[in-house]
């Protein structure tokens, strides 16, 4: 087996800051300093308008309640060495690997990261919580419902504008998320970085911002068969409004972008390409990095929906290059009502401004105003700021662990869980894409989708039943709903067997 010492070595570290974060050091300890003020306690100077990341902030006792309980459970010694990082970034489109090849599941440290979140030791109707409902939002780790804590116990203020200690602090806390937020998905500058409420909300602010100017009546929109409803209704709702085209990418029998089909509809008619990289109701993982050069090379921009891939595997954004990218944070382990829009920084100063108010503005005179450049003018009002430093908190917390692990862990999770709901008699799997992640949607033979749904549930098991605002791409393949269990790194094969477990004993009723 070939080890590359670099990336044992870029592990190793990983380990160290993890380790960090698991037995108790400072979990707060970056920030930044709005200026004109030095903080008497740590003597940083501070710079109001152009704040600094990574000053040491001393306001955060070491340690807290997640990391001490985990003290007591294990040690550095005891975390097992990860061993996925000398695998190919590109794993999971490595289709020729086989799968005895594959790294043991073993490594990856699950029990203690489990530890790290709290509401997985709930027990639901006496039976301990298998929470397999990760599409639809993820669990919080200690760190994340500390930092939030932490910034209403000692850093609450308005940000940028007040020329106090704690408008310093919050300030740092706020701009340091936009850097991990940067950092997490490898964008070129934290100015591309804008806080939203969501994937929802970025994407309605790309609709509305292009659709004043850059989209013009008769100009195409492609997105795919594969779209949430967050990516079908604001373009729907912009065909009302300014006239554009909506044309639809096909998808194969398998749940994958017909490419072929792709192809011939990038005409110079499209203007833009809005697509979802991991569907939250196939786990189909589209070939993105192609289908954006591709797009670009025709003339169009690209809005990539990552809600579902954020949590599952790296994103490498000045590799894949798209236009826009949308995700939310309470589907990567961080708070609800927070989420990011990136915009690309060419395209950034080319949209007009969105809503008015202020933060977003330069200069306001009753006759003319004018306004920020860069994330500022998408900013309008007072932002969700706890929850932003509650994002960089579970970013931060991800990297220690590293998503090439992650996504290698979840893979093989993916085709265990795979192989097991197969031998349930009657049960089909909704999705066969080659490349998947996390989502098994499947409908079982004589039982309602509901009713399996209630079944886990009396199990402790939490999956998703409905159509997962993705009437489309359900009707495609003949489906009103499915059942949805979805995956995330803290699944064990154990839940996994008490999934199928579960079924079995329901279809045994037949
Ligand atoms: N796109 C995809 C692919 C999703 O899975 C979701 C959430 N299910 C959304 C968009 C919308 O996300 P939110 O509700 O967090 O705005």
């Amino acid at each position: 087996m070939n080890i590359n010492i670099d990336n044992l070595q870029a592990e190793e570290f990983r380990l160290q800051q993890l380790a960090n974060y698991l037995f108790g050091q400072s979990r707060a300890s970056v920030g930044t300093s709005p200026s004109g003020i030095r903080l008497p306690d740590t003597g940083n100077v501070v710079n109001m308008k152009a704040p600094q990341t990574a000053l040491p902030d001393p306001h955060f006792p070491s340690g807290g309640s997640g990391a001490t309980d985990l003290a007591k459970l294990s040690t550095l010694s005891q975390l097992p060495i990860f061993d996925y990082m000398q695998y190919h970034q590109d794993y999971y489109f490595l289709k020729d690997r086989p799968v005895a090849q594959l790294p043991e599941m073993g490594n990856f440290p699950v029990d203690v990261l489990r530890k790290e979140f709290p509401i997985l030791q709930e027990y639901v109707n006496g039976r301990p919580l298998v929470w397999l409902d990760n599409a639809a939002t993820t669990q919080k780790p200690s760190c994340v419902i500390e930092r939030i804590s932490q910034f209403y116990r000692k850093e609450n203020s308005n940000i940028h504008r007040a020329a106090h200690q704690l408008a310093a602090r919050a300030t740092d806390a706020y701009e340091s998320a936009r850097e991990s937020v940067r950092s997490f998905i490898n964008a070129g500058s934290s100015n591309e970085i804008v806080f939203v409420r969501g994937t929802t909300e970025g994407i309605n602010l790309v609709a509305y911002t292009l659709g004043a100017g850059y989209l013009k009546s008769g100009d195409q929109v492609l997105i795919s068969n594969l779209e949430h409803h967050a990516n079908i209704v604001p373009w729907q709702q912009l065909r009302e409004r300014i006239g554009i085209e909506l044309v639809v990418i096909p998808v194969d029998d398998s749940g994958q972008i017909d490419m072929e089909a792709y192809k011939n509809l990038l005409t110079s008619k499209v203007k833009l390409v809005s697509f979802v990289q991991v569907s939250n109701a196939l786990g189909t993982i589209t070939p993105a990095k192609k289908m954006i050069q591709w797009a670009h090379a025709a003339g169009a921009k690209v809005l990539l929906d990552g809600a579902q891939s954020v949590s599952h595997m790296p994103i490498d954004l000045q590799e894949l290059k798209p236009d826009f990218f949308v995700f939310s944070g309470h589907k990567v382990f961080g708070p609800t009502g927070i989420g990011v829009l990136y915009i690309q920084n060419d395209t950034l100063d080319e949209l007009p401004a969105w809503q008015g108010g202020g933060n977003m503005i330069r200069d306001v005179r009753f006759d003319n105003t004018t306004y920020q450049n860069g994330h500022a003018r998408f900013e309008a009002g007072t932002g969700n700021i706890a929850d932003a430093v509650g994002l960089g908190a579970a970013l931060e917390f991800l990297r220690t662990i590293g998503m090439h692990s992650i996504a290698a862990y979840e893979h093989q999770l993916l085709l265990y869980a795979t192989e097991k709901l197969k031998q349930v008699p009657g049960l089909e799997i909704i999705g066969k894409a080659a490349d998947k992640a996390s989502v098994l949607s499947f409908t079982l033979a004589d039982f309602s989708n509901e009713s399996v749904g209630k079944h886990l549930d009396e199990h402790g098991i939490a999956v998703r039943t409905g159509h997962h605002c993705a009437q489309p791409i359900l009707r495609r393949f003949g489906q009103e709903t499915t059942v949805r269990p979805s995956l995330a790194f803290y699944n064990t094969k154990e839940e996994i067997d008490w999934l199928q477990d579960a079924l079995f004993k329901l279809i045994s009723q037949r």
